[in-house]
């Protein structure tokens, strides 16, 4: 996942007395222009009772701002309009952004009551100004003449996403229609916050704990380590204990021997959000569906994902549907290929029972490991989180010239959290913030955030950027070691923490993940390929007891096993991309049934029954916010990434410097500052095929490279 927006969340009513208790001005650390080194937030000084009157500085601050531009008596100009828009809501930025990092991090019922609170606030500011009317003649006055006021090209791009913006925000409909436009806004925020606490509360409800070794039967040391820290943290000291978080159920499901377990887990894991009682999250997603359904209309598009798509580069909901078609077939074939190899496994034990979803992953891994004869398990002593993360950034080195160095005189905003001073040429880059543990108080997934952007507008600006990531700890006194998968989230987070790291633009608001949300997935997917690379897995891939590097032997057998199980992932995903974009072409979703709908598209696309779609409806968050009818983004930038990496491939030499360089200048360093079609072939020379993309999943037999 990538950033997530700053203004995402929202009822007045929760909000503690206390919370609202306006402070003496200069007493709050987020009105002060920070003393910090890099001007990170101070945040030892940051207490949740600084938040609320920070907003409201903020709103009004904003409000003052943007009432002087739009009742500028000079004509408008790029500099008197455009310029002076990107830095207006500088106070609430810097306030909303430490807020909803925390709110995302080290959560609890007190910043959740303000989220619910301020949310519909957000909401409405946000309409406020890109419902101006004054605003928006002064910048749709602008875009009109852009052809003729010698902009440059970032300057264009700029002045396109401020008038789309007022576009989408209704700004040149009629009065009624613009009410109804802000009352959705209003609304969806609400709705947007239930869904989130909805599902983080489901999360922490759960938790499996396992009573002696029959519960642990199957489990290897390192899953057993991490299930022993996990029943600590949770309060079951001595025991262990299994919960809803994707590194801690995911190994569970792959080993245990417990059919039972595995069943009572996987059913808790997929009816997150969908439990009935409070928590419950399908009638919320019917209501934002068709909010969605009607502001699109309003707009003058006949679906939501016809709107949502206008600025992507797939352009249309018919271009999205062919590409993930186009891979659905292959996939589907390859996944009943897969079905019929595992029930024979289950068979081949004793087994008599037809395989179900909560069997997939347990002889999956069996299958593999006769296959391949490798288990994910014998790659994780070589998998020491501090190498991995070393190894990240000495690709960003070899790639991009960056030089990461710990720093630990640095605030950050909770004891686990580490900061790193990123430099090229002995010159500062900016700050990389990592935050990687799962803890019962941070929302699941990985995802990249930030606290400053780099721009030039307001002189030289270097970025602040954090991943965060759910890896379960290693027991007191271990290293903590990581599965493959867990590497590989590590580095995709790191892609999208180099696109904000290595961003060279003017505008903040074309900065670094500041782009087309169907190319903002190449970073950060692209990066991953480094990982798997010899280079890089024999220097950093190192057993963490003898120090020994993994043996060639192990990476030739878990290169083989790559191309394993590709069919029940791409369908897994595919399915939810598939059932997003149905979700968002609905002409309406009034009173809709959701579990009825996942049924029916999933049955037209005659889904496996043995595969759950990666993510359900109740707890699809990507879809609540900016990824909604955008969740096919992952594949199209797929796409690109397997295509993109092909280039480093073709020369022989993944470090390619002047390959590098095209890819820094065009990709990483360019922000939303040029079209994304644009940008790729700048560095590839040409538009990307899906070729790469189905070799790579080994869908299709490699052919020769092109
Ligand atoms: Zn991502």
């Amino acid at each position: 996942m990538a950033g997530k927006s700053a203004t995402k969340t929202t009822s007045k009513a929760a909000i503690k007395p206390k919370l609202i208790k306006m402070r003496e001005p200069g007493q709050n650390p987020l009105l002060e222009d920070w003393a910090t080194p890099f001007k990170i937030p101070p945040f030892d000084r940051i207490e949740l009772a600084h938040f609320v009157p920070a907003f409201e500085k903020g709103f009004a601050a904003e409000r003052k701002a943007i009432a002087a531009i739009a009742n500028n008596p000079a004509p408008a100009t790029f500099a008197n309009t455009i310029d002076a828009l990107e830095h207006s809501g500088d106070t609430l930025d810097r306030a909303a952004t430490v807020f909803f990092n925390l709110a995302g991090t080290d959560t609890n019922e007190e910043i959740q009551a303000i989220e619910r609170a301020m949310a519909p606030r957000f909401a409405k500011h946000g309409m406020r100004i890109y419902q101006d009317e004054t605003l928006f003649a002064r910048v749709d006055a602008l875009f009109k003449r852009r052809k003729r006021l010698k902009l440059t090209e970032e300057q264009q791009r700029v002045l396109e996403r401020y008038h789309r913006a007022f576009v989408k925000a209704g700004a040149g409909l009629e009065p009624k229609a613009k009410k109804r436009m802000a009352a959705i806004a209003a609304r969806m925020s609400v709705l947007g916050t239930h869904f989130s606490q909805n599902l983080l509360a489901d999360e922490q409800a759960f938790v499996l704990v396992l009573e002696g070794e029959a519960d642990l039967a199957g489990l290897p040391e390192a899953v057993r380590a991490a299930a022993a820290q996990t029943a600590n943290e949770r309060g079951h000291k001595g025991k262990h204990a299994i919960t809803l978080s994707r590194s801690s159920i995911e190994p569970f499901l792959q080993y245990s021997a417990r059919r039972d377990l595995r069943e009572k887990a996987f059913n808790a894991w997929i009816m997150r959000g969908a439990n009935g009682g409070k928590t419950d999250n399908r009638k919320i997603v019917a209501e934002i569906l068709d909010l969605r359904a009607e502001r699109a209309r309003l707009l003058g598009f006949k679906t939501a994902a016809d709107s949502a798509l206008e600025f992507s580069m797939a352009k249309t909901p018919a271009n999205v549907r062919k590409l993930l078609m186009e891979v659905w077939g292959p996939a589907r074939a390859r996944a009943g290929e897969e079905r019929d190899q595992l029930q024979g496994a289950a068979q081949a034990e004793g087994g008599n029972f037809e395989l179900a979803a909560w069997d997939w992953r347990y002889y999956a891994e069996k299958v593999r490991k006769a296959k391949f004869d490798v288990d994910d398990n014998e790659i994780k002593p070589y998998l020491q989180l501090d190498s991995v993360i070393a190894a990240a950034f000495d690709v960003a080195n070899k790639l991009f010239g960056v030089t990461i160095t710990e720093r630990t005189d640095l605030p950050v905003y909770h004891p686990e959290v580490r900061a790193f001073e990123v430099k090229r040429d002995g010159k500062h880059v900016g700050v990389f913030l990592g935050d990687y543990f799962a803890r019962p108080s941070k929302h699941s997934g990985a995802w990249m955030s930030g606290w400053r952007k780099q721009e030039k507008l307001a002189g030289n600006i270097a970025p602040v950027v954090v991943n965060v990531m759910n890896f379960a700890k290693g027991a007191p006194g271990e290293p903590t070691l990581l599965s493959l998968d867990d590497a590989r989230t590590l580095f995709h987070e790191f892609g999208h923490g180099l696109h904000g790291l290595l961003s060279n633009v003017t505008y903040p608001s074309v900065s670094g993940t500041s782009v087309e949300k169907d190319f903002v997935e190449l970073p950060s997917q692209l990066y991953e390929h480094w990982l798997m690379r010899p280079e890089v897995l024999t220097k950093f891939a190192r057993h963490y007891k003898t120090g020994k590097p993994v043996p060639p032997a192990l990476l030739k057998r878990l290169q083989a096993a790559r191309n394993f199980n590709q069919g029940f992932k791409t369908v897994e995903y595919l399915a939810a991309a598939i059932v997003d974009l149905d979700l968002h072409t609905l002409a309406s979703a009034k009173g809709l049934d959701v579990d009825r709908f996942e049924k029916e598209t999933l049955g037209r696309i005659d889904m496996p029954a043995e595969i759950v779609m990666r993510h359900r409806i109740p707890h699809f968050q990507h879809i609540m916010g900016g990824y909604a009818a955008g969740y096919y983004s992952y594949m199209w930038s797929e796409v690109m990434d397997a295509d993109a990496f092909r280039a480093f491939e073709e020369t022989g030499d993944v470090f390619d410097p002047k390959l590098a360089e095209r890819l820094r200048d065009h990709i990483y360093s360019a922000g939303g500052s040029h079209d994304a079609a644009e940008a790729y072939i700048a560095f590839r020379g040409r538009l990307p095929t899906t070729q790469a993309l189905l070799e790579g999943r080994g869908l299709v037999e490699a052919g020769p490279a092109r």
